[in-house]
């Protein structure tokens, strides 16, 4: 029923690509970064991720949209999405049909998020699911202590008459390091790429704290918001004594400072860490486990957990079901 055709995934039966990395006529798009979403002639989506795609995609492009838990059937199967916690809009996609059924999981994160609705975690038979921070050593320290350290960073820098900048993805990240900060009441501003996508979670509903647009020059005072580009983007150097940090879930790399090129680096991800991603399974309680998307190793934890678990080669030719 399922199959991967030069590394992307297809569900023969219903005759839906997903999250394709080449242009489809239809094709299911789980959320809206661009390793996931792509141009395709018909793009089914959550109305939010519809709205991500349209602002970063452009037009001429047909959205077929379902909410979350709005059930839709394509031949004989039953589809829902289901809300993933990755960024806004981003969804697993369910298959059922007399086979069992089938969940594939897009980029996930279990717990707490102040931008998009909390993953959900459903049983099923058989679940794809990402594996990117699948090793031990990617256990994230709790998600409070690291925005505490977060705001005491940007707040220290502020009182000591610096200019904090956080290099976060234009997409999710940074709309949730925004959040963060502005829950504690520091000033921000935004780059124009995070500021484009902040709007389209406004207009969807997503409550930012005030926030100004980046201008040259007008920086001192704010915690300034911007896409990673490390110590040596051009934008630095106009600003008063920047300070610069990472938020992402390789800063638990001993080198992650000195890869980015930046001061300081907070383990915060929108991806499950190692210790969700077991949890996951646990939950989900399918019969196989397949993987893509990270470690390779991540199957052999789950294999030694007594979990049958394959990790999914890119050019695999292989029917799931
Ligand atoms: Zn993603």
């Amino acid at each position: 029923m399922f199959s991967v055709v030069s590394g992307s995934l297809y569900a023969a039966d219903v005759d839906l690509w997903i999250d394709s990395s080449g242009s489809r006529e239809r094709c299911y798009v789980s959320h809206g970064h661009s390793d996931h979403a792509r141009r395709h002639v018909r793009i089914i989506a959550t109305p939010q991720s519809a709205a991500i795609c349209r602002s970063r995609l452009g037009g001429e492009i047909a959205y077929e949209t379902y909410a979350y838990d709005e059930g839709f059937t394509m031949g004989e199967a039953r589809l829902t999405l289901f809300p993933a916690g990755h960024v806004l809009g981003s969804s697993q996609l369910q298959i059922e049909c007399e086979r069992g059924r089938f969940v594939y999981t897009g980029d996930f994160k279990l717990g707490e998020t102040l931008t998009c609705r909390p993953a959900e975690v459903r049983r099923c038979d058989l679940v794809l699911m990402e594996c990117t921070f699948g090793r031990p050593q990617y256990t994230f320290p709790p998600r409070e202590e690291v925005c505490a350290a977060l705001v005491d960073w940007a707040r220290g820098a502020l009182d000591a008459g610096q200019t904090p900048v956080v290099h976060a993805y234009a997409l999710g990240k940074a709309q949730e390091v925004m959040a963060i900060l502005g829950r504690a009441g520091l000033p921000l501003m935004a780059h124009g790429a995070i500021d484009k996508l902040a709007r389209v979670y406004v207009e969807q509903g997503v409550a930012l704290p005030p926030y100004a647009r980046y201008e040259a020059g007008k920086t001192d005072g704010h915690v300034v918001v911007m896409p990673p580009g490390g110590n040596s983007a051009p934008i630095l150097a106009k600003m008063t004594e920047p300070r610069t940090a990472i938020v992402s879930g390789w800063a638990m790399d001993s080198g992650a400072r000195y890869r980015y090129g930046v001061d300081a680096a907070f383990p915060l991800s929108d991806h499950a860490d190692f210790a969700a991603l077991l949890r996951y399974v646990e939950l989900a309680q399918p019969s196989k486990v397949l993987l893509h998307h990270g470690f390779k190793s991540f199957a052999h934890e789950l294999r030694r957990r007594g979990v049958e678990a394959e990790f999914l080669e890119e050019h695999a030719q292989l029917t799931l079901f």
